[in-house]
């Protein structure tokens, strides 16, 4: 595989940085260590960066003269897991873990700022955006609403996560949607309560909650095209606080996924029609609240990513096919405001999933993500 030779050859040194960010994981919007880290490490290559956001950190490189921006994107932080992988640098704190690669992330965009800071013969600006916060706390809008598009024409902007399931040598680039989009909803069903005796004397909630778990799945069967995909999940239901009782209220929450923002506007509008009509139906009151939470994850820019991936992986290794992802990432708001591609690069076929207590991220990934940043930079640097 044709790493970047000088990127390969830290390999020791990159393991070495990931080891240290993996011991010392932080979460949320709380990244203060790693950035400092970080901060570091841009000093020690001679590179400028402003905070941004909460707890994120913008660098800059400028290279030799004007030309086009380009940001690249990697997120810092862990996850409230306690880690159980046994390893000689597993977190130094129960309960959080690098879980979730951002460790890898970090140190890949390390490894790839230091190669540009020996390497600024290109024209333009790069953007290196480390960010907090990715894990549901909405880093990437803190990151917006703080500015990044107003201070910056940014004209595009590039991301990468690790998968396991695929070789270290394999990178997924999808042509359209990669990752769905997230949204949430609670339904608050209002009856009135009384003995169990005497339903009749009452007004029942659990009816009106019932019809609408089975009613959400029939919007998916019924509604939602078959050639779309489309997830809703109730996941929680909270009522009631005796075996001889009726109560006033239940509340229902659940998660909806979509890989297209059309699907989104459907399900969003089927489902407050759904309560207000099984409301309607058992004389319940329904106050039923859809929050979105992250949009869907589209690739406007993929064909100078997937000539860089072939660079570094060979052709047969750049997997364009791969059905999207139903998880969600907070990317996404940044395919809102300019041009993107994010992908996937394999963390060994033998890697436990994300999110799971005995993970670790592979090292090799910094490698081939930097030097695929490296090659994806000529690509979009050479089409003035
Ligand atoms: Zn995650
Ligand atoms: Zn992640």
């Amino acid at each position: 595989m044709p790493l970047n030779p000088e990127i390969a050859a830290r390999f020791e040194e990159l393991q070495d940085i990931r080891r240290h960010l993996h011991a010392c994981p932080e979460i949320g919007l709380e990244t203060v260590q790693t950035v400092s880290f970080v901060k570091a490490k841009l000093d020690s290559f001679g590179i400028g960066y402003e905070d941004i956001g909460v707890n994120s950190l913008l660098a800059k490189v400028q290279g030799r003269g004007p030309g086009k921006t380009v940001a690249f994107r990697g997120d810092m932080d862990a996850l409230e897991i306690n880690e159980e992988t046994g390893l000689p640098y597993q977190s130094g704190t129960a309960g959080r873990m690098h879980a979730c690669g951002h460790d890898g992330h970090t140190t890949t965009m390390l490894a790839f700022a230091q190669y540009l800071a020996d390497h600024r013969d290109f024209d333009g600006t790069v953007l290196l955006l480390f960010q907090s916060g990715e894990e549901g706390f909405g880093g990437a809008l803190k990151v917006i609403e703080d500015g990044l598009f107003d201070k910056y024409t940014i004209d595009c902007m590039f991301g990468l996560h690790n998968w396991p399931g695929y070789a270290t040598d394999q990178i997924v680039i999808s042509r359209g949607s990669c990752m769905a989009s997230e949204d949430r909803f609670d339904l608050t069903i209002r009856g009135k309560s009384g003995h169990a005796s005497v339903p009749h004397l009452c007004v029942e909630p659990f009816a009106a909650v019932a019809d609408f778990i089975k009613g959400a799945q029939t919007i998916i069967a019924r509604k939602v095209s078959a050639h779309d995909k489309a997830v809703i999940s109730t996941t929680q239901v909270h009522g009631g606080s005796a075996y001889n009782i009726i109560p006033d209220e239940v509340v229902l929450r659940g998660n909806v996924r979509t890989t297209e923002g059309g699907v989104q506007d459907l399900i969003e509008e089927s489902l407050g029609q759904l309560a207000q009509g099984v409301a309607a139906t058992y004389g319940v009151q329904a106050n039923f609240v859809y929050h979105r939470k992250h949009p869907v994850l589209t690739n406007s820019l993929p064909e100078p990513a997937i000539r860089a991936a072939a660079r570094v992986v060979g052709e047969e290794n750049v997997l364009t096919d791969e059905l999207p992802a139903m998880g969600s990432e907070d990317y996404a708001f940044y395919t809102e405001h300019t041009k993107s591609c994010f992908v996937w690069i394999g963390n060994g076929t033998d890697s436990p999933v994300i999110h799971n207590s005995k993970y670790d991220f592979n090292d090799q990934v910094t490698l081939v993500g930097a030097s695929f940043f490296v090659e994806l930079l000529n690509e979009v640097m050479q089409q003035a």
